[in-house]
């Protein structure tokens, strides 16, 4: 029996954002006695209700962060990990021409270092071998997503050096930074194709147009996790999140025969190593496992 007790951290802005972004690859970690902590840097309560058949939230803002901390205990539990919330407050999707100022005191528009500080004070303290985010674009321009990348990039670089943020636990530095890339188009049109390809038509058309029309750079994927045996618990953690989730809706527009057809994976960037490692990867902990860092 090794001492080894392998410890993952998931970095993301919003509750639902661990369960679209790299859910089977934490449930699968989880599954497998690692411990997983997701850590949400936003209440999500701007968030609009996108579930057309939820119905209404009542009491604006607060009613909304109640709502969703309740979604988020119950998509934790399907994915089988551990969730913190850094308690920033979301900062919403701004939308129009010219864009709207951000709203007052939202996460975006934290200063670096003040919104980072909670990040490494939960790094000393979980001492993730493994820290997973978004790339610097956030994926998608959410400036939440866009924050969150600054966040974790930032506590990544500066929980194990004493001289920084003293006085926020012992130094600890992660041995591994992964981006995620579930969203990337390579997936979508490979779906696309193959549900063309089976069933004549796809959902997918407009919205593979509209990712190609934002110009957003296909990034390297460097680590695919072959996790398809807990996309079942991706979908029951989606599904919690009834006020964001459709169960009729875009994420559940792929036929899940289809997808286990073709596309069995979750897909990774290695952003940072302080550990030797061979690309490509097909696990997280690659470097890191069965060797004395791993404890
Ligand atoms: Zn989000």
């Amino acid at each position: 029996m090794s001492a080894e007790r392998l410890r993952l951290m998931a970095v993301h802005a919003h509750p639902d954002d661990e369960s679209s972004k790299g859910a089977a690859t934490t449930a699968m970690y989880a599954a497998q006695g690692v411990d997983v902590l997701v850590v949400t840097c936003t209440g999500g309560e701007r968030g609009d209700v996108l579930n057309t058949k939820y119905g209404e939230v009542a009491g604006g803002v607060e009613g909304m962060r109640a709502v969703r901390r309740e979604e988020m205990a119950a998509a934790a539990a399907a994915l089988g990990i551990r969730q913190h919330w850094l308690g920033f407050v979301d900062s919403g999707l701004p939308e129009g021409d010219p864009l709207p100022p951000l709203p007052e005191g939202c996460f975006a528009l934290v200063p670096l270092e003040e919104a980072s500080a909670p990040l490494v004070e939960l790094m000393r303290e979980f001492r993730p071998h493994v820290v997973t985010t978004y790339d610097p674009t956030g994926g998608y321009p959410h400036p939440d997503h866009v924050m969150c990348h600054r966040v974790a990039f930032e506590a990544f670089a500066a929980a194990g050096d004493p001289d920084r943020y003293v006085g926020r636990g012992e130094p600890w530095a992660p041995l591994k930074l992964y981006y995620n890339h579930s969203f990337s188009l390579a997936r979508f049109r490979t779906l696309h194709d193959a549900i063309v390809a089976a069933h004549g038509e796809s959902p997918f058309g407009d919205w593979i147009d509209s990712r190609g029309a934002m110009e957003i750079p296909e990034r390297p994927v460097t680590t695919r996790i072959p996790c398809s045996e807990f996309f079942a618990a991706r979908d029951d953690a989606l599904r919690a999140h009834a006020t964001q989730i459709d169960p009729d809706g875009f994420f559940f527009a792929v036929p899940r025969d289809v997808e286990l057809e073709v596309w069995r994976t979750e897909e990774y960037e290695l952003a940072e190593s302080r550990v030797p490692t061979t690309l490509p990867e097909d696990d997280l902990f690659a470097g890191v496992r069965g060797t004395e860092l791993a404890r």
